[in-house]
């Protein structure tokens, strides 16, 4: 058989809110756990996607190396073409001046990238230059008209006084009617910087860079043009003119690098600060972070609140059960909670007041609502304990209603009842806090004294038995009955304190002296000795 399934919804016919209930706090830390991992997986993605974007970035960026070593490139060698070209024009390879002159003016009308344009004899002297000064200069011993033999000669990068990158291109003017030789030398200075807006186009971001260096690192372009012809510093460049192409992040900056080997050696770097290139991903993350850690504040926050106060009402029901559990059925738990624990606090309160109830009931004698002979035994022993312990008196007196058989015989048991009722109340009545009067048998009361000595308890009993003499009376048939009591009292004596002497002595020693009351010739009180 199964039993049947309660829902506590209703308890003591309290309905209990839903938002006070344990139950939402639980859906609330829960709601908010499964908030804060879903973010932290968020957040996961967007690192991993802050990954991935760096690496794209990245390979962008090496795109735009290549990219501008290309333009590089086929700039110079566009410039060494034309060189080349011109060495071959009708009047130049006769080295006829007028010629020459002509060609010179076309040239630099045309070409915005020459600086200088000059044509060397066969011995090596200026014969034709745009700068008449440099007319008749004796330039044998130089580079530019000793290298380029059969082939153009194109110099390594130099800079002007106006730190303005240049290179400076040679070639031999042949003359091929008589087999080829070289008969003079074009040399033309080509202006680098001329190439700059072209590779303006290649800038990456805002705050992106793109650098062009010589062989030793000197700035030949950079975005920032006022950097020509320093020195350009990093990891990247070192990388790039050791010959080695890739990409990384250097600190905040992704770079990429690539070697610049061809007519003229170098390198060519992209970079741009991480902060830009990822800056959508990083406000996310960011955001994300915040959000985060909100959340985490408030589950913790919202745990440690709900998990202090259920705690402190669990604690709260923990002492009371306990305290319950040890006999005292007077405890009220203490906790006003419009939650289940509050329920279940109250519902215990109420179980407690019901055991009170019964407890009352199973120790209470039903017709004289005096205690009951095992509950006056039990308290006994307890009082008998504590007066030893604690060195202070105990005293008992024992009852007996005078002869209440033929008053039974006589006026019938109802009325004995009354009259023992009657008695019991009386005496009930002439109690101490701390007195307990129990049935002892069927018409015989007993009165355990605390604190009460010798004198104490004869002084009590004989104003008992004077009271139920003269006031304790019942009608019957108009008549108005009286009856009287025997009285025994015994007091536990220093010796008996001292010697540990057995409870049911002191009873006996009682129970002796009600008998010796009724040899006496009862209506009396007898003391132990
Ligand atoms: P004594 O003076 O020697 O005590 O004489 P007694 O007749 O009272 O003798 P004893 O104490 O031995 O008698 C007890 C009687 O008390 C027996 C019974 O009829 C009566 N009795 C005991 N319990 C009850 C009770 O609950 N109600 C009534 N009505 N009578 C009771
Ligand atoms: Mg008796
Ligand atoms: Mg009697």
């Amino acid at each position: 058989m199964t039993r049947p399934q309660i829902q506590i919804k209703q308890i003591n016919g309290e309905k209990i809110p839903f938002t006070s209930s344990i139950n939402f706090r639980f859906i609330l830390i829960f709601t908010l756990l499964v908030a804060v991992t879903t973010f932290l997986s968020g957040l996961i993605l967007i690192y991993q996607g802050e990954r991935s974007l760096e690496d794209a970035v990245l390979s962008r960026n090496l795109t735009a190396c290549e990219n501008v070593h290309n333009k590089v490139e086929s700039f110079i060698q566009q410039a060494k073409n034309s060189v080349e070209l011109i060495t071959l024009m009708p009047g130049v390879k006769d080295l006829n001046l007028f010629d020459i002159d002509k060609m010179m003016c076309e040239a630099i009308a045309e070409h915005e990238m020459i600086e200088l344009i000059s044509v060397l004899n066969e011995q090596g002297i200026e014969i034709a230059s745009c700068k008449p000064a440099d007319i008749n200069r004796d330039m044998s011993g130089q580079d530019i008209f000793l290298k380029p033999k059969n082939k153009s000669y194109v110099s390594e990068v130099y800079f002007s006084e106006a730190r303005m990158p240049e290179v400076t291109i040679a070639s031999p003017i042949l003359d091929y009617d008589n087999y080829g030789k070289k008969v003079g030398v074009l040399v033309m200075a080509v202006k680098l910087h001329s190439l700059w807006p072209a590779l303006d186009n290649i800038k990456i971001g805002k705050k992106g860079e793109t650098i062009v260096t010589d062989r030793y690192g000197k700035i030949i372009y950079h975005t920032d043009i006022g950097k020509a012809g320093s020195l350009f510093k990093g990891k990247a460049v070192e990388l790039a003119l050791e010959g080695k192409r890739g990409s990384a992040r250097y600190g905040s900056l992704l770079c990429a690098y690539i070697p610049l080997r061809g007519i003229i050696n170098g390198a060519v770097i992209v970079q741009q600060p991480a902060g830009e290139a990822l800056w959508g991903v990083t406000k996310m993350r960011n955001q994300s972070l915040l959000f985060l850690g909100i959340s985490i504040i408030a589950a913790v926050a919202l745990g440690l609140f709900f998990s202090k106060g259920m705690l402190a009402s669990v604690n709260k029901l923990l002492i009371g059960t306990k305290i319950v559990g040890e006999g005292d059925l007077d405890y009220k738990i203490d906790i006003m909670t419009e939650d289940e624990i509050g329920a279940l606090a109250k519902s215990f309160n109420k179980m407690t007041v019901e055991l009170k109830k019964q407890h009352g009931r199973a120790i209470t004698d039903e017709l004289t609502h005096l205690y009951t002979h095992s509950y006056f035994l039990e308290t006994l022993k307890a009082e008998v304990y504590r007066s030893k312990r604690y060195r202070t008196p105990l005293s008992l007196m024992m009852l007996d209603i005078d002869h209440f058989k033929s008053f039974n015989d006589d006026y019938g048991h109802q009325t004995g009842d009354e009259i023992l009722v009657k008695i019991s109340e009386m005496l009930k009545a002439s109690l101490r806090e701390s007195d307990i009067a129990a049935r002892y048998g069927g018409e015989e009361l007993v009165v355990l004294a605390a604190e009460t000595d010798k004198e104490g308890i004869y002084t009590f009993a004989e104003r008992v038995r004077k009271k139920i003499a003269e006031d304790v009376e019942v009608e019957y048939t108009g008549k108005k009955l009286k009856v009287t009591v025997s009285i025994g009292v015994a007091t536990l004596t220093e010796d008996d304190i001292k010697n540990d002497t057995f409870t049911n002595d002191f009873l006996k020693q009682a129970d002796l002296a009600m008998y010796q009351a009724k040899e006496k010739g009862r209506n009396c009180v007898v003391q132990s000795p």
